[in-house]
C-alpha cells in the first residue's frame, strides 16, 4: 500500500483496519495531517504515535499530536519553514501550524541491556552517541533506528501504538491494543531496567495510570519499589516540570494516593509529614478546579505541601526571634530544602512566601489590617489557603466563614463586622516584644 508498511508485513506486528480500531479520521487535527503528509510526500515513513493514538482509541480528545518518522531531526526542520530543533536529551523537531505545536521525533532505538550494564559513553552504529550516567540512568538518547527500534524505546505498550492516517492502518508490536482495553498499564521491557533508564518514567507510569484510570500491571507496580529512589537522579528542573504536570492534570488527589502507595512522598516530600488532611484538602479543590477550567497555580500546592514544615520551623525559632523574623527564616529554609531536590521558580515561591505571610493577618484580624488584607493581590490565593487549613481542622471554621461574609457585604456591614471582633485579638508584634523583654531579663542573670 504505502512505502510505511513494508517493512512491517514481515515483522510480526499487527496490523488494524479502519474498521477494526474505528478511529475517526475527522478526529485528528489539521495541523499534525499536513506533517504526516508532507513527510510522506517527501519519500519517509511517518506515523502518529504516543498519546494522541492512545486518546483516540479510548474516545478521548488528544491533548497534543505526536509524530515519529525516520527523517532525521535536519531533513524534517528542512521541510517546514516554521520549525526548530529543540532538545538536549531527545533532539525533536517543533513544527508549527497555526497557534499548535507538533512535535516530531525521529524513530530511535532502545538501548540494550548490556549497554545499561558497560557502557558509560558510547558511539552507536549511526554515529550519534548515546549517553548513561553511572547508575545506568539515560542522560542522551539519540541513537537513531528504524521503526521497529522505535517501539521499544517507548515507555508503555499504550503509548507505542503506530497510526497511518493515510492508509489508516493502526500497527501494533506490544500487544498494546489489548492492554488498552483490559485497562492496563504495562512497561514495554523488562521495568526495573526501563526506570533505571528513566527514572521519570516511574513518575509516568503513576501519572498515566491515575490518568486513565489503567491498572499498572505488576511487574511495572513491583519494580517502582526497587528503584522508587532513583527518582532523586532526575534534575530538579524536571522533577517540577513532571510533577507540576501531574499535580495539574485533573487527577492530583489519585496521583497523591498512588505517591503513598509506592512510598514514593517520602522521597519527593521529606517535609510532609502523616497528616495529610491539609494535602490531600487542597490536591481535591485543584482537581475540581480542574475541572470547572478554573486558574491553578503550583504556587498554591507547593504552599500547602510545605506548609506544616514551614509552622514547625516557626515555632522552632520563635524562643530566639521576633515572630516575624522566624516566620521569614523559617519559610526562606524550608523553600530553600525543598528545593534541593524540586527546582520551584521563583515566581512560585514568592507566591508562596506571600501566601504564608497573609495568613497570619487573617487569623489576627487586627482591625487595622482588614482593609489592606482584602486589598492584597494574594488575598484570593490567601484565603483560598485559609479555606484549606479551616477544612483540615487546623483553624475553627468560623475564621473561614468570617472572611467569606466579609467578602460578600457592604462595606457598613463590614465596618459592623470590624467592630464586632473580640478585642482579645492581639497584634503578633505586642507578643514579640513581650517575649524578647523576658530574653532581654534572663541575660543578667546567666552573666
Ligand atoms: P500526554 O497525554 O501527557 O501527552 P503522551 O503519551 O503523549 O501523553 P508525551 O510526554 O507527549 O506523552 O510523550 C509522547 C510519547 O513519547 C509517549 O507516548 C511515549 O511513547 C514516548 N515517551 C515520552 N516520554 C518517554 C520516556 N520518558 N520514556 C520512554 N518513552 C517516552
Ligand atoms: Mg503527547
Amino acid at each position: 500500500m504505502t512505502s510505511n508498511l513494508t517493512a512491517i508485513s514481515q515483522s510480526g506486528a499487527v496490523q488494524l483496519s479502519a474498521a477494526e480500531h474505528k478511529i475517526d479520521p475527522a478526529d485528528i487535527d489539521d495541523g499534525a495531517m499536513q506533517v504526516v503528509e508532507t513527510l510522506h510526500s517527501a519519500g519517509y515513513e511517518v506515523f502518529l504515535v504516543g498519546g494522541c493514538v492512545r486518546d483516540l482509541l479510548l474516545n478521548h480528545r488528544p491533548k497534543d499530536f505526536d509524530v515519529a518518522s525516520n527523517a532525521t531531526p535536519e531533513q524534517i526542520h528542512e521541510l517546514f519553514r516554521r520549525s526548530r530543533i529543540i532538545g538536549r536529551r531527545f533532539r525533536i523537531v517543533h513544527v508549527r501550524h497555526r497557534r499548535e505545536i507538533i512535535e516530531v521525533s525521529t524513530f530511535r532505538r532502545a538501548l540494550e541491556q548490556e549497554d545499561i550494564s558497560t557502557a558509560h559513553s558510547r558511539k552507536d552504529l549511526s554515529g550519534k552517541d548515546s549517553a548513561q550516567s553511572s547508575k545506568g540512568v539515560m542522560l542522551r538518547d539519540n541513537a537513531y533506528g528504524s521503526l521497529n527500534d522505535d517501539v521499544y524505546r517507548r515507555d508503555f505498550t499504550v503509548n507505542a501504538l503506530y497510526y497511518d492516517p493515510l492508509s489508516e492502518i493502526l500497527i501494533d508490536w506490544v500487544s498494546g491494543v489489548q492492554d488498552l482495553q483490559a485497562g492496563i498499564l504495562r512497561i514495554i521491557g523488562d521495568a526495573e531496567q526501563r526506570y533505571r533508564e528513566d527514572p521519570g518514567r516511574i513518575l509516568r507510569a503513576v501519572r498515566f495510570s491515575a490518568k486513565l484510570d489503567f491498572t499498572l500491571d505488576e511487574d511495572s507496580a513491583q519494580a517502582i519499589y526497587n528503584t522508587g529512589d532513583l527518582i532523586g537522579e532526575l534534575s530538579p528542573a524536571r522533577l517540577f516540570d513532571e510533577l507540576t504536570k501531574m499535580f495539574l492534570s485533573g487527577h492530583a488527589e489519585k496521583i497523591w494516593s498512588l505517591f503513598e502507595h509506592y512510598e514514593l512522598s517520602p522521597l519527593l516530600f521529606p517535609s510532609v509529614g502523616s497528616d495529610q488532611k491539609m494535602v490531600i484538602a487542597a490536591l481535591q479543590s485543584t482537581d475540581l478546579r480542574v475541572r470547572q477550567e478554573k486558574p491553578v497555580t503550583p504556587g498554591f500546592i507547593y504552599g500547602v505541601l510545605l506548609w506544616s514544615a514551614y509552622q514547625r520551623r516557626t515555632a522552632q525559632y520563635s524562643g530566639e526571634m521576633r515572630p516575624g523574623q522566624a516566620r521569614d527564616t523559617a519559610a526562606a529554609e524550608v523553600i530553600a530544602e525543598q528545593q534541593g531536590n524540586i527546582s520551584i521558580p521563583r515566581r512560585f515561591t514568592q507566591f508562596i512566601r506571600d501566601v504564608w505571610k497573609l495568613q497570619t493577618r487573617l487569623e489576627n484580624r487586627l482591625p487595622k489590617n482588614i482593609e489592606k488584607s482584602l486589598a492584597d493581590r494574594r488575598f484570593r490565593a490567601a484565603y483560598d489557603f485559609m479555606l484549606m487549613r479551616c477544612a483540615a481542622s487546623e483553624q475553627p471554621q468560623e475564621l473561614a466563614d468570617w472572611w467569606t461574609r466579609i467578602q460578600e457585604v457592604d462595606k457598613e456591614a463590614q465596618d459592623e463586622m470590624i467592630n464586632a471582633l473580640p478585642s482579645r485579638t492581639r497584634s503578633d508584634k505586642t507578643e514579640g516584644r513581650k517575649k524578647r523583654r523576658r530574653r532581654r531579663r534572663k541575660k543578667p542573670g546567666e552573666a
